[in-house]
């Protein structure tokens, strides 16, 4: 049967995605764009987003996305739902898999499938995801106000969710594995100055406890082996992200934690006629701004390569 073919193929619906859909359906590279398993990206599980340009009085992330999206299909971009489960990338037009069932061909790809959080991988913390267990304080602060919760890690982002949550909770706890904080000066200090925030260096989790309005505590350990439970409402992770890009290992050339790498300056990666966007190539400034700017490099890139 004769497979689809698609001229530019882009994957992933976060700002990276959007952006580039809107930079090649103005382009006239009839574009189709593969949302993945999170329609709208990371930027659908926040609430306020304050730092985006052009708002002045911030936009909602959900608000955002679906803006992104709209302007997106005005130029003729073609949105589809559809995660692509399977890549070929050795040869071109590059063969690709949607939903483990479609097979679909295509000339170009621009990869933009994001990060996701990591998580500790306890039991205990998979059973109340979503009831107490989170990696996004600032989509679920809020339900803990006046209330005690725990934040793992010791970088900007752990630092950042705790000041933070530091002003809607009574009492933050940063569970730290190491006798130092990773983060910034800048954002230790927020953290030291904060009166309400207690970093609890060297312990490591062991388990979250609950019941079954959610969670109620936290068992550390501490290096030398000593134990403690913290009496908690809410656990938040921050101990960083991993790039979605487990569909291109030992296709694409990626860096020591699985991030794309592209050609300092262009978002070329390793493959010809590939290119990546967003924070699936971004271990370090992950902003919804810089992963809209990649995707309008990724689409730039594109087009150069497709006109050639
Ligand atoms: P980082 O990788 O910098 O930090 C992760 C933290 O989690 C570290 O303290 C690490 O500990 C800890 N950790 C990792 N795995 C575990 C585990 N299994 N158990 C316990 N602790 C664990 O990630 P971030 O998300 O904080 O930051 C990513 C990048 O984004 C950085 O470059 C950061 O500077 C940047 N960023 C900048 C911000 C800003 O400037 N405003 C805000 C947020 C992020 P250990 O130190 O022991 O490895």
């Amino acid at each position: 049967m004769e497979k689809e073919q698609i001229k530019c193929l882009i994957i992933g619906s976060g700002p990276a995605g959007y952006t580039a859909a809107i930079y090649t359906s103005r382009a006239n590279l009839a574009p189709v764009l593969y949302e993945g398993i999170e329609p709208g990206g990371q930027l659908t599980t926040t609430t306020e987003v304050d730092n985006f340009p052009g708002y002045p009085e911030g936009v909602d992330g959900n608000q955002l996305m679906a803006d992104l999206r709209k302007q997106a299909e005005r130029f003729g971009t073609e949105i589809r739902r559809g995660t692509i489960t399977k890549a070929d990338l050795s040869a071109r037009p590059f063969r690709l898999t949607v939903d483990g069932e479609k097979e679909i061909e295509a000339q170009s790809i621009i990869i933009a499938t994001g990060a996701s959080a990591r998580y500790l991988g306890l039991p205990s913390e998979t059973k109340f995801r979503g009831q107490g267990v989170s990696a996004c304080a600032t989509c679920d602060g809020f339900f803990y106000r006046k209330k005690d919760v725990a934040v793992v890690g010791g970088g900007d982002t752990a630092c950042e969710e705790a000041t933070y949550l530091a002003s809607l909770c009574r009492q933050v706890y940063m569970i730290v594995r190491k006798p130092f904080l990773r983060a910034s000066q800048a954002m230790q200090q927020r953290v030291m100055n904060t009166p309400n925030i207690e970093v609890l260096f060297e312990y490591n989790t062991v388990e979250v406890l609950g019941d079954d309005s959610g969670v109620t505590g936290v068992t550390i350990r501490h290096n030398d082996g000593s134990e403690r439970t913290l009496d908690i409402a809410g656990f938040f992770l921050a101990i960083g992200h991993h790039p979605n890009t487990e569909l291109f290992r030992d296709q694409l050339e990626l860096d020591a934690e699985g991030y794309i790498r592209t050609e300092a300056g262009t978002s070329r990666t390793s493959v010809e006629g590939v290119f990546a966007a967003g924070d699936v190539q971004d271990p370090h400034y992950r902003q919804a701004i810089t992963a809209a700017g990649s995707g309008c490099v990724a689409a730039l890139d594109c087009e150069r390569f497709l006109r050639r």
